[in-house]
């Protein structure tokens, strides 16, 4: 069993209700975020996950609204981490997560020495060791195994898609995308896909060219919807609204995906959890 708790279900556009993009997958024992945007530790906090109990942080790209809480996530788990010698936190994203990691941790550079003078037992920066990929299997422990397929969010380059498999269940991560074949064999017979989509009916109505431009490098609901019917998944779970669901708005939502997908279809609002059976 795979368990997704969507943390955040917002956009870059501040939501009192929504906090900005982050995923939750828990399998095998294992909590992997799966981005890290506006108010992850709070929403995390909601379900008893702190930082210290990470096991990964995963990054689908740099976009700021997907890792706008990082510092966040690395100081919180490193204050919050009481034993000797910490696990460095593995953090995988695409190529360049290094430098923001690294800039990130610099920008804290102040807090991070005032913590160093003041507590004993703090005497080194918090413990991250960052992996980069592209593509490929980039986990393997205790009965989970993640692989990563570059998905495409041009002209943000590169992305990346997850798929995470425990206990003979198959969970997708595509993060911003629209559709491609690699995020299809990626996504091929999974268990269930998480997708962010926008509407673009709603958006392209909006007189703000900059806002419209959103529609050229993300999937609209039907989209997301028609990925998962060609990759023949089981749940096709919506999250990263754009615009945000309006109250009473959800099923209109769910009948845009389910006008391209038969699959059983989840969407909601932050902290909506879903657990995934490998199918028989
Ligand atoms: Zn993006
Ligand atoms: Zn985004």
């Amino acid at each position: 069993m795979i368990d997704i708790t969507l943390l955040g279900t917002g956009s870059p556009i501040p939501d009192p209700n929504r906090a900005g993009p982050a995923t939750l997958v828990r399998a095998g024992g294992e909590a992997f975020l799966v981005d890290c945007g506006r108010g992850v530790l709070q929403r995390a906090a909601a379900i008893g996950v702190g930082a210290n109990a990470l096991s990964a942080l995963l990054l689908t790209h740099l976009h700021s609204d997907h890792i706008a809480d990082l510092g966040d996530v690395l100081i919180t788990r490193w204050v919050t981490t009481f034993v000797p010698d910490p696990v460095p936190l593995p953090i995988i994203g695409p190529p360049g997560t290094a430098d923001v990691v690294d800039a990130m941790l610099k920008a804290f550079g102040p807090d991070i020495g005032y913590r160093i003078a003041h507590h004993d037992d703090l005497d080194a920066p918090p413990p991250v060791n960052v992996q980069e990929y592209t593509e490929g299997p980039v986990w393997d422990h205790d009965g989970v195994a993640i692989r990563v397929a570059p998905t495409d969010h041009r002209p943000v380059a590169p992305t990346i898609g997850f798929r995470i498999e425990s206990g003979g269940a198959s969970v997708v991560l595509a993060g911003d995308t629209v559709p491609c074949e690699s995020l299809d064999e990626l996504a091929r017979r999974a268990d269930a896909l998480v997708h962010t989509v926008i509407r673009k009916d709603l958006v392209s109505l909006l007189p703000q060219q900059r806002i419209k431009d959103i529609c050229d490098y993300h999937s609209s609901v039907q989209q997301a919807a028609a990925t998962a019917k060609r990759a023949g998944v089981g749940t096709l779970v919506l999250t990263h609204y754009v615009p945000g669901i309006a109250p009473g708005q959800e099923e209109q939502w769910r009948a845009l995906a389910a006008s391209e997908f038969d699959g059983h279809i989840e969407l909601g609002d932050d902290l909506h959890r879903v657990q995934i059976q490998p199918r028989t």
